[in-house]
């Protein structure tokens, strides 16, 4: 599988590193260093999931709490090596992972610009606009009843985050609040843990509508293996994910499809599928229906690598 290298561009596991806590050893966690090797791992996007201000406390302070404990995993593991810039994942060697450190939900700014500033300077290149609920920035999909799209600080955001050189994931967020992103990002956006709304009419998965925006603009969309988002059925397996590469693909091409696993942050796993050691057996189950080696590497990390290429540089 050495030729399939997997870029995952979602998971929580910096959650149980902080509220379990454990480290990124532990057998317990989907995600650990010993199973993202084994699966052909090249780079994981680590995500800084920040959650309601009820339950966790200031956003801000949530946050960076999560990136110290990101910061210690890395401090211990000489083999997880943090990606910043394109250039870093050509340096990444065999039996090393690149991270990648992400935020998931834009509260974490607190209604200032200048936080975004700051969370770059400390790593940070990817930011998840909202999570399902209403923030400073947009509203979340959960807001059934909104129609509210961007805020004025939210358009600055995404101009920022532009300039900065972040990516701007759109996961979660509300239809309206898609449409902005679209009409105000000069950079590919992604969904780095989505699926198809035609194959499971779940809020959290995108229509064709929005599939095709996110091909038109060169985007991505994440695979996400949450048996909720992948099958309306009682059971889900790998066949469930490979029809959403499969529908995805046929609407906006092969070149928007990644994997967007959401480890850790899900309950319920697809049967066969227990954590990164078991990405090589939806390799092998795209080998057996005969897709083309080179678009199988394109859907594992090439898709990606271009996105990192054209927005972090
Ligand atoms: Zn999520």
């Amino acid at each position: 599988m050495e030729k399939f290298k997997i870029i995952d561009g979602h998971c929580d596991t910096l959650t149980n590193l902080l509220d379990r806590p454990s480290t990124i050893d532990d057998p317990k966690n989907h995600v650990n260093i010993e199973k993202l090797i084994k699966g052909g791992v090249y780079i994981q996007f680590f995500a800084a999931w920040i959650g309601s201000k009820h339950k966790y406390g200031s956003p801000l302070q949530r946050g960076l709490k999560l990136i110290d404990r990101y910061n210690t995993m890395l401090a211990k593991n000489s083999r997880i090596v943090p990606i910043l810039e394109w250039k870093d994942t050509k340096d990444i060697k065999d039996n090393q992972i690149g991270a990648l450190l992400t935020v998931e939900c834009g509260s974490i700014l607190e209604g200032e610009l200048a936080n975004l500033r700051i969370l770059h300077k400390l790593g940070v290149r990817l930011m998840t606009l909202t999570w399902n609920h209403r923030n400073e920035i947009c509203d979340g999909i959960l807001e059934a009843n909104s129609k509210s799209g961007l805020s004025n600080l939210g358009i600055s955001v995404i101009q920022e985050m532009n300039r900065l050189n972040m990516i701007i994931d759109v996961s979660h967020i509300s239809v309206s609040g898609f449409w902005d992103v679209i009409e105000h990002s000069k950079d590919p956006i992604i969904a780095s843990h989505s699926n198809a709304k035609a194959l499971c009419p779940h809020v959290r998965n995108l229509d064709n509508d929005q599939i095709l925006a996110i091909s038109k603009v060169k985007g991505l969309i994440g695979i996400n293996f949450y048996p909720t988002f992948l099958s309306s059925q009682n059971s889900c397996g790998i066949d469930e994910i490979i029809r959403h590469i499969e529908y995805i693909a046929g609407l906006g091409g092969i070149d928007i499809i990644g994997f967007g696993s959401d480890f850790d942050g899900i309950d319920k796993l697809p049967q066969d599928i227990n954590g990164p050691q078991d990405f090589p057996k939806i390799i092998n189950r795209l080998l057996q229906l005969n897709y083309l080696e080179n678009d199988v590497k394109k859907i594992c990390s090439e898709n990606y690598l271009r996105i990192l290429k054209t927005v972090l540089k």
